[in-house]
Formats: C-alpha cells, sequence, structure tokens
C-alpha cells in the first residue's frame, strides 16, 4: 500500500533523511520512533506529498507521490493524516469539520456527507457533540474529531504523526483505542509515536529512526525481543523510554 524507495531530502544544505526505505502492506500497522530530530515527521509527511523529496520514490496504492505530475489532491483522498496539534477548523462544528472535504474534495451532496459523518462520530463515541464546536471539546475529544474528519475521506492508509503527545495523560488512551479500533478493523496505518504499549499490542512492525536514517525496520517481536543485531542506538533508546 505504501512503497518508500531511497528517498532522500535536505532542507538547504541539511540532509534530512538519507537512503529511506520501507513498505507497508495492506492492512499492516507500522510503528515509526526514534530520538527528536530524528526525522519521523519529516518522513511520514512525504508519504502524502505534505514535503517534497530530491531523490527516491514514493508510492500509495500504486499512485506516484515524487515525480513532475503529482494528483496532490488524489494522494490527500487516499492518504489520511492526523497530526500532533488537532488543526480542526476552529470556526466549523464537529458535523461540518467532517463534511467540509467530503463536500468540497469528494463532491458528496449534504445528506450523504452527513450520514458518513455521523456513521464516523458514532463510531469514536461523540455523536452527541456533532453540534459542538472545536473549543467546547476535550483535546482527547478534539483528536478524535480529527481521526474520524480524516477516515470521511474513506481513506486508503491513515498517518499519524505523534496523535498523542500533546494530550494530557488521561486522554491518550481513549485516542489510542480509537487508533486500536481502527487496526483491527483492518487499516493500513503508519505511525509516529513513542507509545511503546501501543506499539506492543497493534504493531506488526516497527521502525526505528536515528538521524535522518531508518536504522531498524523489523517485526514487533524482533524490535521488543532480545534479538541479537539490534542497534545499540535502538536498545538505548528502548530502554530510555520504556
Ligand atoms: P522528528 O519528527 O523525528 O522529531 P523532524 O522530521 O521534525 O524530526 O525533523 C528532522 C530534522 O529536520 C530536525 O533536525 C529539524 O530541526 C529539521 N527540520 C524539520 N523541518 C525543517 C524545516 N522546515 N527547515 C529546516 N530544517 C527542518
Ligand atoms: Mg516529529
Amino acid at each position: 500500500m505504501i512503497q518508500i524507495e531511497n528517498v532522500s531530502k535536505w532542507y538547504g544544505t541539511f540532509r534530512v533523511l538519507t537512503d529511506c526505505s520501507t513498505q507497508v502492506a495492506v492492512g499492516e500497522v507500522v510503528v515509526v520512533c526514534g530520538p527528536s530530530g530524528s526525522g519521523k515527521s519529516t518522513l511520514i509527511k512525504t508519504v502524502n506529498g505534505l514535503e517534497t523529496v530530491q531523490r527516491g520514490e514514493i508510492h500509495i496504492d500504486g499512485i506516484g507521490v515524487t515525480g513532475p505530475r503529482v494528483d496532490l489532491g488524489k494522494i490527500r483522498s487516499r492518504a489520511g493524516m492526523v497530526f500532533q496539534g488537532f488543526e480542526l477548523f476552529p470556526h466549523l462544528s464537529v458535523l461540518d469539520n467532517l463534511c467540509l472535504a467530503q463536500t468540497r474534495v469528494l463532491k458528496r451532496d449534504r445528506g450523504t456527507a452527513q450520514k458518513r459523518a455521523m456513521q464516523l462520530l458514532e463510531r469514536v463515541g461523540l455523536a452527541a457533540h456533532r453540534d459542538k464546536y472545536p473549543a467546547a471539546l476535550s483535546g482527547g475529544q478534539q483528536q478524535r474529531v480529527a481521526i474520524a474528519r480524516a477516515l470521511a475521506m474513506d481513506p486508503a492508509v491513515m498517518l499519524f504523526d505523534e496523535p498523542t503527545s500533546a494530550l494530557d495523560p488521561e486522554m491518550v488512551n481513549e485516542v489510542l483505542d480509537v487508533m486500536t479500533d481502527l487496526a483491527r478493523d483492518g487499516m493500513t496505518m503508519m505511525v509516529v509515536t513513542h507509545e511503546m504499549g501501543f506499539a506492543q499490542r497493534v504493531a506488526d512492525r516497527v521502525i526505528f529512526m536515528d538521524g535522518g536514517r531508518i536504522v531498524e525496520d523489523c517485526t514487533k517481536d524482533d524490535f521488543f525481543g532480545d534479538t541479537v543485531g539490534r542497534s545499540e542506538r535502538s536498545r538505548h533508546f528502548l530502554s530510555k523510554i520504556l
């Protein structure tokens, strides 16, 4: 579903990504972790074209993300993204947050968009909050709305960049539960997170990044197990956060 091949990226003369290659299969959940500044956000943003790359190729569901004639609208409707900050439209109700891109981008009529929105609000447990504005919701509720809004585009993959790191601790689990439910339902997911409990429960594979490189790319069991050949850097990282 996602193919990343030999991707390198520079900000000016600073090389932020070096020869990154990996794939995410249909229905697979891949957790990306690593120290701050290691290039996790940059890598995940290249997947839906939010950041361009100078070298390498990326495809989502067979659609080229890199290259000269990229259809960014098409790519973004295939790949839903949820960020650390909730990024909801503050002047729109919860329901309208979920309907806007459905009507504008997918050209759904208002009735169809609202019906899909309500299904998704039920799914994340927020149907009763449909008429509220984002500011009236807790951080955890806002992030669940953001997930529902991304799902409203019926994406083929979901990309998450530290979706729980701006939340108060008591709200982390309600968001992870929604993500777990999504994964169990077969969604293809790439998730930047330091929630290693989530990784242990839900991930199929774990990627560890350091200094703009993919240093480890292995099954969850190998990552959390005591496999010979694990890099010293990722062992050290894990020992700090577990
Ligand atoms: P992570 O998400 O792992 O913390 P990022 O992908 O955000 O890392 O950043 C990787 C590196 O690239 C960091 O050193 C960061 O300072 C740098 N960086 C990120 N965005 C920009 C930018 N727009 N311009 C210049 N440098 C950037
Ligand atoms: Mg980041």
